[in-house]
């Protein structure tokens, strides 16, 4: 079944300006991991924004679960290369942040602190942050504040992960720690993804289908199935 759908997406951010994007079409299939490379300025923030609601194709259409998407999206959680987490809240309070948000969590959270606090918990037992809960973001090294950025984008169960560079900004060695971490947490109950990185090597480790973005001619996407053996 498929997921996502883009269908000849093109999109200039000014009325008759460049096009940020041209004539992207791609379908991602539920809990399928696909990974988008490419250069600096090639579009992978655009695609990513399309994806979300945040912005609207110039032309050509997105389809979310089969529905053309108008605004932001509910079923979707989202890392970055900053882990974004808020300073004034502890790991677990910022892991807690979407089910406040988020329905039908938030109605239920008065009722049910305790379970959603016991979820939380296990999420960030399974990434390895137990006893680093009731820490707050500046105590954490990068690898652990990313660690608990996906925590919180994967709390309230979403349908699709989007990741936009999450482990640009770490070490090799901690990156690679990330890697298997997420694999895991993939395989264990999978979710449909949607990396962008212009790590090829990641994109290789971690996804099923790798599209390839070029800056030039034209942005155009190349799929490239791979047939390298995963370590
Ligand atoms: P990335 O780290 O994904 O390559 P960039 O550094 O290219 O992202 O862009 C960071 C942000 O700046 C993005 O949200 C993008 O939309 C915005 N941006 C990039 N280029 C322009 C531009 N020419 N005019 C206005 N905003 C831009
Ligand atoms: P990437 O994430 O791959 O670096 P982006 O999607 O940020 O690429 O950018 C694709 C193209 O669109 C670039 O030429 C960039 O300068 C342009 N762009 C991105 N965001 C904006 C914006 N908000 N306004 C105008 N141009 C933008």
């Amino acid at each position: 079944m498929v997921f996502v759908e883009f269908e000849d997406v093109s999109l200039a951010y000014e009325e008759g300006g460049d096009l940020a994007i041209k004539d992207i079409s791609l379908s991602v299939k539920q809990n399928e991991f696909i990974a988008v490379v490419g250069p600096s300025g090639c579009g992978k923030s655009t695609l990513m924004k399309l994806v979300s609601g945040l912005t609207e194709p110039t032309s050509g259409y997105v389809y979310i679960d089969g529905r053309q998407i108008g605004g932001p999206q509910k079923c979707i959680g989202m890392a970055f290369q900053a882990s974004n987490l808020l300073p004034w809240r502890t790991t677990l309070e910022n892991v807690m942040l979407p089910l406040e948000i988020v329905q039908p969590y938030r109605s239920q959270l008065r009722r049910k602190r305790q379970e959603f606090e016991a979820m939380a918990m296990a999420l960030l037992e399974r990434v390895g942050l137990k006893g680093w809960e009731h820490k707050y973001p500046w105590e954490l090294s990068g690898g652990m504040q990313q660690r608990a950025s996906i925590c919180r984008a994967l709390i309230h169960k979403p349908q699709l992960l989007m990741l936009d560079e999450p482990f640009g900004a770490l070490d090799a060695f901690t990156r690679e720690e990330l890697w298997c971490m997420l694999q895991e947490l993939w395989q264990e109950q999978p979710f449909t993804v949607i990396l962008v990185t212009h790590d090829l090597r990641e994109a290789v480790f971690l996804a099923d289908t790798v599209y390839v973005m070029s800056k030039s001619p034209g942005q155009i996407l190349v799929k490239r199935d791979i047939d390298i053996e995963r370590p």
